[in-house]
């Protein structure tokens, strides 16, 4: 008999300030560190043979997933991992649920209701980010083991424990950071090429942000596994600079399953290993804003976040005379291109965005508790609002004297 779960009520505004890590930086207590899934089991195929992993996790699983868990699969893409999880959940009591229509609050509430009428005693999140931070957050909340199954390799949200909370409209709000990393990591390279291309650009995109996000947030930190995930982050860009062309030139093939495994799995390390030291900043910050505009609502969290690094760097420019910034800029320019990342407001959809419209984003991305003041330097929503409109400008080449070598993210 399964036991009845305790459902917690929960202060959902809780911010990344009100974390175990974050009090213990300043030295108060110890720091809880979250760094990876207790177990990851990957490989081809490794879904449809994962239902001993589950049993050993309970018997009564809530499946959190996208609309298509309980409706007829739109494709044959789903058919078949419809079909493996069915293979996967054969022994189990299962009940499947959606989470839509966005990780949200209303959301929350719906699914943590969905937990005490099954009486579940584990979670298994199936899908993109979204899906994953949603079933990552309602585990915590209900004190239940979580399997993370992604569907695609559009972000590391398998591996951390972190989950980003949006509006029902998928305007981002807050994060919560959680208690411990998955219990399990189900990472099936057959679901992933599944998945259409652009959601591993796009995860390339965001794992690339890792380094120019880490470097300045954390570049200059004395502290060992800081700095490690700083030097992993700048590992992981290598990687996805050498190997990223020939993997989406061949899905299936060596590069892509090591860029597979860089976007989803390296990608985690690096939070894990740096954790609320290792900050993200504007790229992520500018993420947020642009959230807000409904033009770009198509558009996937790391294209934004893509397109977010080049403003980064362009801010770098345009505050700090940065020369680093702006060669570091021109190669990702380049390097985008090659992949099909968004390289302007152009192409994230935003050609009739309006100034009001690009003041609010960068406003919202400007808010005292943004990640963008983890920035080297102040930059107000005016400073912001120039970088995004000119992320393609061509290098310049007047660099304030003595400024440039500040700019410790852009060594490449
Ligand atoms: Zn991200």
């Amino acid at each position: 008999m399964p036991k009845s779960p305790t459902v917690k009520s929960f202060n959902l505004s809780q911010s990344s300030s009100d974390s175990v890590s974050e009090t213990s930086r300043q030295g108060s207590v110890g720091l809880m560190m979250n760094l990876a899934p207790a177990q990851v089991w990957r490989g081809a195929g490794v879904l449809a043979q994962s239902g001993d992993r589950l049993a050993a996790l309970g018997t009564r699983p809530l499946v959190i997933g996208g609309d298509w868990l309980s409706q007829a699969p739109p494709d044959r893409t789903l058919k078949s991992f419809k079909r493996d999880l069915d293979t996967a959940l054969a022994d189990l009591a299962d009940h499947r649920i959606s989470y839509c229509p966005d990780c949200s609050e209303d959301s929350l509430e719906r699914l943590r209701q969905a937990v005490a009428k099954h009486q579940a005693d584990f979670i298994l999140g199936v899908g993109g980010g979204k899906a994953l931070d949603t079933a990552k957050l309602i585990a915590f909340q209900s004190d239940l083991p979580i399997v993370t199954v992604p569907t695609s390799a559009a972000t590391c949200a398998a591996w951390t424990a972190l989950s980003n909370v949006y509006s029902d409209q998928g305007a981002f709000l807050y994060d919560v950071p959680l208690s411990r990393c998955p219990d399990l990591l189900i990472l099936d390279y057959d679901i992933i090429q599944t998945a259409p291309q652009r959601t591993l650009v796009a995860g390339i995109g965001d794992a690339l942000a890792k380094w120019y996000e880490a470097s300045v947030s954390s570049g200059a930190s004395t502290q060992t596994l800081v700095i490690a995930a700083v030097q992993q982050a700048r590992v992981l860009r290598d990687i996805l600079f050498q190997k990223s062309v020939a993997a989406l030139a061949e899905p299936g093939g060596e590069a892509w399953r090591e860029v597979v495994d860089a976007s989803v799995l390296l990608a985690g390390v690096i939070g894990g290993l740096g954790g609320a030291q290792c900050r993200t900043v504007a790229a992520h910050a500018v993420h947020n804003g642009l959230t807000h505009l409904p033009a770009c609502h198509d558009r996937l969290h790391g294209e934004k976040v893509a397109y977010g690094i080049l403003v980064q760097l362009r801010l770098e420019e345009i505050v700090q005379g940065s020369q680093l910034a702006a060669t570091a800029r021109q190669q990702l320019l380049t390097f985008y291109g090659e992949l099909g990342l968004p390289r302007s407001l152009e192409d994230l959809g935003l050609a009739q965005a309006t100034l009001a419209d690009l003041r609010r984003a960068a406003q919202l991305a400007c808010q005292p508790k943004s990640d963008i003041h983890h920035l080297p330097f102040a930059v107000v929503p005016e400073q912001l609002v120039a970088a995004m409109v000119s992320t393609t400008v061509a290098m310049t080449s007047q660099v304030s004297p003595g400024t440039a070598a500040k700019s410790a993210g852009n060594d490449s």
